[in-house]
């Protein structure tokens, strides 16, 4: 039997594919079919015509950070003369403008700051949160969070119990670009390790914070660095019980940074996003990136996302050339023409459960 029939009879069959199997779907399956594969497996959990989105804003609330990333068109050496760091006053500035808009969701994203300790972010979330009960917080990456927690000198399980203790509900997978220990030593050395960075996750899984996963493609990541990030993510989402709420994709922007190169062509973006939902059996939500690709990234709605956000800002990508629009109609029309439903929703709960027993967290 031919690769690509063996390939789509497991998918009917409900049994989840090989990393070889999403190898050649990315290498040679016709988008016809990865679209068509990619829905499929979306209607398991979702009316393939069906999407949502979140108005959101991302928080910028410093650019410092010391890892030095070499793909990063945003941070500041503390030594930088325009460093700057956000009072709770600007934040909730910040936060106003997001509210005029609609929006309901607010994720902060800054850099690694040398002088933020743990308990300096639990005070700031825990601020926010009683001053906008209606909106729903994304806190912190887990990137910041492991860097938080050793300047903080603190471990994980109890940076996690400060930051729970204090009402923070979400620490997201942002910051976690490629997945791969070899693509981690050549752009960013002083970021974390992979099994380092699955450690603090479950860290902060086993304090009842919710959170999610994330990629980044396009840099110069290698096929097999690409499906080893997927790989170690199924399988931690296995691990957890199916508790991340969601896999986001996005695409490397490559300008005002050390690194450069060119930006990845849509359709290769929609490919990937495809082979990420058929081989994710295990996540529910896959969401699309307008961030990055802009109206094109509701073409992802066909290639198996069911999500995505209408950001009103993020400096990170703007500065790596990503442009932000608020016509949100003009956004939304590209889903109407592809006949897809879109609502608005609301946050989604801290953690899904998948399977029948939930797991043992312990450390
Ligand atoms: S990507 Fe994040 S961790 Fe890396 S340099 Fe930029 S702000 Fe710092």
């Amino acid at each position: 039997m031919a690769i690509m029939d063996q390939i789509e009879q497991k998918i009917s069959a409900g049994l989840p594919i090989s990393r070889q199997d999403a190898g050649f779907l990315f290498l040679e399956a016709t988008d016809e079919q990865l679209s068509r594969l990619a829905t499929f497996m979306k209607s398991r959990f979702h009316d393939a015509d069906h999407a949502t989105y979140l108005i959101m804003a991302i928080v910028n609330y410093t650019n410092v950070c010391v890892a030095k990333c070499d793909y990063c068109s945003f941070f500041r050496l503390p030594h930088d003369k325009d460093t700057y760091l956000l009072n709770t006053e600007q934040v909730c500035e910040k936060i106003d403008s997001l509210v005029k808009f609609g929006g309901k969701l607010v994720g902060f994203n800054g850099g690694f700051h040398p002088k933020l300790r743990i308990h300096d972010y639990a005070e700031l979330f825990s601020q926010v949160r009683s001053r906008y009960p209606d909106l729903e917080f994304y806190e912190m990456t887990v990137a910041e969070f492991m860097f938080s927690c050793k300047v903080s000198k603190v471990s994980y399980d109890d940076g996690a119990k400060i930051l729970a203790e204090s009402g923070t509900r979400w620490v997201t997978g942002g910051g976690a670009e490629i997945m791969d220990n070899s693509f981690r030593k050549r752009h960013s050395p002083g970021k974390f390790s992979v099994e380092d960075y699955y450690f603090a996750q479950e860290a902060i899984l086993r304090a009842g914070m919710g959170s999610t996963a994330t990629m980044v493609i396009g840099f110069d990541e290698s096929l097999e660095e690409r499906l080893n990030h997927l790989e170690s993510l199924r399988a931690f989402q296995d691990r957890v019980g199916g508790t991340l709420a969601s896999f986001l994709c996005w695409t490397y922007k490559p300008w005002n940074n050390q690194l450069g190169g060119e930006e990845i062509p849509t359709s290769e973006y929609l490919r990937w996003l495809a082979v990420s939902r058929i081989y994710l059996h295990n996540i529910r939500n896959i969401r699309t990136s307008v961030l990055t690709k802009n109206t094109d990234a509701l073409l992802g709605l066909k290639f198996g996302a069911n999500d995505f956000d209408l950001p009103t800002e993020d400096e990170v990508t703007q500065k790596a050339g990503a442009t932000i629009s608020h016509d949100f109609e003009n956004i939304l029309q590209t889903a109407k023409n592809l006949k897809i439903r879109a609502v608005q929703r609301d946050s989604w709960p801290v953690r899904f459960w998948h399977q029948s027993k939930k797991p043992n967290l312990s450390p």
